[in-house]
């Protein structure tokens, strides 16, 4: 067989990666000038099980995400966890019932232990050890680094346009730079999968939902874990370098003083946060389909597939495993029976 995957967030490096190491010929294709450069790059890219939402059949993928993290760690040298677990707290109390498996409430003396700077430590919080976080930019690239080194072609500034369609049969993808031949298209271009995969299969309504990102500078190792409370959503990506999800609100003014609001909550929960400086903001597009993940044939002759989902820095490893070995080996994952367009 032979695969164009069509964009390079984090959902189409992983599908071009696990292709190519699986000796498939893959041609990867990016509108934009890099990989990661549509909502990937903007991302809180919190992995594990507090801060995501595992609608549909994301829940059946959810017991891989952390071993196929493991692994890819151990395939790309280039890839590295941050490990620090996460703590998170609302303004009423914890209820122990909703608490996931790996997840503690823990009392005030145990958080400030994990979160030093903290002026201000809540009564309780819930602490995920596992959870981690990742630098999704440079784990996008590694992935298209790696998928290169097997062999995959990766073409920048290419924007796919329609499906090439020859007597019914789709042989490929018409692009601004040409024609890309494939026994197989992949769609993993997030929000923009519904524009090129037309007739729509009828569950792939996709929804562009906004979130916006601040970068923000810091003393290195003034926030430990991921913090997610009422006021902000906080974790370091690498030294002196933090992320923080600011609420989502419409029209640029408010943008701005959400940002700057957000900062502030920062700034007095933290000792040491007067020296935090935001670097900017950016609001991203995530793709969000109805009922969880989108994965697989999208026409009976198969072949177009499609790869849509939420949370995708979390499932990608996994989905992109799953998905090459379907295509490779033509035997459906039992994993992904959930995901499937028209499932629901
Ligand atoms: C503020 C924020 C916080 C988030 N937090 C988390 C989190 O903690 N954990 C988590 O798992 N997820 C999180 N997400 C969601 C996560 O970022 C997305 O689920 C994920 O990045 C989607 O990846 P993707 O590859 O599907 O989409 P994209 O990254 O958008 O990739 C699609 C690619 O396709 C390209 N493309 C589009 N159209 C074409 C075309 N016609 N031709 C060629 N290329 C094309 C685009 O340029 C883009 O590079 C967050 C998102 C935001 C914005």
């Amino acid at each position: 067989m032979s695969a164009v995957v069509v964009g390079a967030g984090i959902v189409g490096s992983s599908v071009a990666y696990h292709l190519a190491r699986r000796g498939v010929e893959v041609t990867l294709l990016e509108q934009g000038p890099a990989p990661a450069t549509g909502v990937t790059g903007d991302s809180f890219a919190w992995i594990g099980g507090s801060g995501v939402d595992w609608p549909g059949g994301a829940r059946d993928l959810r017991e891989y995400v952390l071993a196929d993290y493991r692994r890819l760690e151990a395939e790309l040298p280039d890839v590295t966890l941050r490990r620090t677990g996460s703590l998170s707290w609302a303004r009423t109390p914890t209820d122990d019932s909703r608490l996931g498996p790996g997840q503690f409430v823990i009392g005030r003396s145990d958080i400030a232990a994990l979160e030093p700077n903290l002026r201000h430590p809540p009564e309780q919080a819930v602490h995920t050890p596992s959870d981690a976080g990742v630098d999704p930019t440079a784990l996008t690239r590694a992935l298209v680094a790696a998928a290169g080194r097997h062999g995959a072609r990766v073409l920048h500034d290419t924007s796919a346009l329609s499906l090439q369609v020859t007597n019914g049969r789709v042989e490929g993808v018409l692009t601004s730079t040409g024609l890309h031949a494939a026994t197989t298209v992949v769609l993993t271009a997030g929000t923009n999968v519904p524009g090129l995969c037309e007739p729509l299969p009828a569950d792939l309504a996709i929804a562009a939902s906004p979130a916006t990102l601040a970068r923000v500078t810091a003393p290195p190792g003034l926030v430990k874990t991921i913090v997610a409370c009422p006021d902000f959503e906080v974790r370091e990506v690498r030294e002196g370098d933090l992320l923080l999800v600011v609420p989502q609100v419409e029209g640029s003014a408010a943008r701005e003083r959400a940002a700057q609001d957000t900062l502030h909550h920062l700034k007095t929960a933290f000792q040491g946060g007067d020296q935090c400086r935001l670097l900017g903001y950016r609001t991203g597009s995530r793709p969000m389909p109805a009922h969880g993940p989108v994965i697989g044939y999208a026409t009976h002759d198969r072949s177009v597939y499609v790869a849509v989902m939420h949370s995708a820095i979390c499932l990608a490893p996994t989905a992109g495993r799953l998905i090459a070995d379907e295509l490779v080996t033509g035997r459906p994952a039992s994993e992904l029976e959930r995901c499937r367009p028209g499932a629901r």
